[in-house]
């Protein structure tokens, strides 16, 4: 029997860098992404084939992977297929942004075998796109949505942002409900974060206070309910049978294996990071063992705080049986006095045989998850 395998591709271009954010990206000329491409296939084409994996999922993220040419795309998505045993209706998804797309790159991704778009909108308010250093403005965004559409992308995400410099309840509803009348299959909504040694963290920001952005959490999923729109974990929402599938393999620990600078990988109980200098991974990407670093083999309790910190994430929660059929020892005997805790305290809920965080307890979940851990 194949055990799953998901890939995830990093792209490290974007024409420009927003303000907020810290991601491995820079930009590039034409020569050096084609430079980084035939790195990228060195390193997939040296790292083995994986005969007794099947691939159910493929992310290309970044970075924004709309930025090269798409024949480059659809060259490395080829090798793939070449390269690993691939399922028939495996997840095959491609980031974009609005102002990098046009009718021809659509085309070419679909005919390579893209079939998940996930563009990024964040707000529909064009202010509050130029505040966060944003290359586009909303209705180029939509102009990328409907050409998506109309060359047949059929399971599309939008991410949106709220908590962000400027941002009303009010402007954060508009942009709720203005993206879910499009009806995109998915929808990210994520919170900003000032991650320090960005532009962000130099500025004195007008941000939404503490209880604005509560509000704006518990709006996200009362509007998109009203649109059909599922909660499945603490930032993602779907349509029924769309949600996506390569994150939920990632929360459940499902192998995978990352190409690219900074790309993770989890093979079993082994770990691994590549490398983010880009000097080093040009020279070494064809020896991939020399780009990867802090490889680490996880012991038990590593899974088991893994098990936890990720499955809590998700609105299902996690299984108690999964957990005594992996670990040995029943979930009480490993975190009773942690479960009795958040019980009592109607943070967690227990119920059927699975464990999850309430809509209480989402709102302080890094408390909650943290308490997971051993260490
Ligand atoms: S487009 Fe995405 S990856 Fe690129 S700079 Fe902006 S936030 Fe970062």
């Amino acid at each position: 029997m194949k055990t799953p395998l998901e890939l995830y591709i990093h792209i490290p271009f974007c024409i420009r860098k927003c303000d907020y954010c810290d991601f491995l990206s820079f930009s590039s000329t034409r020569e050096q992404q084609k430079t980084y491409m035939k790195a990228l296939k060195r390193e997939i084409r040296a790292s083995g084939t994986f005969p007794e994996h099947h691939v159910t999922t493929v992310f290309f993220g970044g970075g924004t992977p709309s930025v090269p040419e798409a024949e480059r795309l659809a060259e490395v998505l080829e090798l793939l297929k070449d390269r690993f045993q691939f399922n028939q209706d495996a997840e095959i998804t491609l980031e974009a942004n609005p102002g990098t797309l046009s009718e021809e790159k659509l085309r070419v991704y679909r005919e390579a075998g893209f079939n998940r778009l996930s563009l990024g909108c964040q707000s529909v308010h064009s202010e509050e796109l130029k505040q966060l250093g944003r290359i586009h403005t909303y209705e180029e965004f939509l102009e990328s949505f409907s050409m998506a559409r109309k060359l047949g992308f059929s399971n599309i995400n939008v991410d949106l942002m709220s908590g962000l410099p400027g941002q009303t309840l009010k402007s954060y509803e508009v942009s709720l409900h203005t993206i879910a009348k499009l009806e995109p299959e998915h929808i990210s909504a994520y919170s900003l974060i000032v991650e320090p040694g960005t532009p962000f963290a130099e500025r004195n920001l007008d941000l939404p206070d503490e209880e604005t952005e509560r509000r704006m959490y518990d709006r996200t999923g009362e509007i998109l309910g009203e649109y059909g729109y599922t909660q499945y974990e603490i930032s993602n929402y779907a349509k029924p049978g769309r949600e996506c599938r390569h994150n939920i393999g990632y929360w459940k620990r499902t192998n995978y294996l990352g190409f690219g600078p900074g790309a993770a990988s989890l093979l079993g109980s082994r770990r691994f990071t590549n490398t983010t200098d880009m000097k080093k991974y040009f020279a070494d990407s064809g020896c991939p063992e020399m780009v990867r670093e802090d490889v680490e083999v996880l012991s038990v309790q590593d899974c088991m705080e893994e098990f936890m910190f990720l499955g809590l994430r998700m609105n299902e929660g996690i299984s108690e049986k999964q957990f005594e059929e992996l670990f040995g020892q029943s979930i009480d005997e490993v975190y009773g006095e942690v479960l009795k805790k958040y019980l009592a305290l109607d943070l967690l809920w227990r119920s059927n045989g699975r464990i999850g965080l309430t809509r209480e307890g989402i709102s302080i979940s890094n408390v909650i998850l943290s308490d997971f851990l051993f260490g």
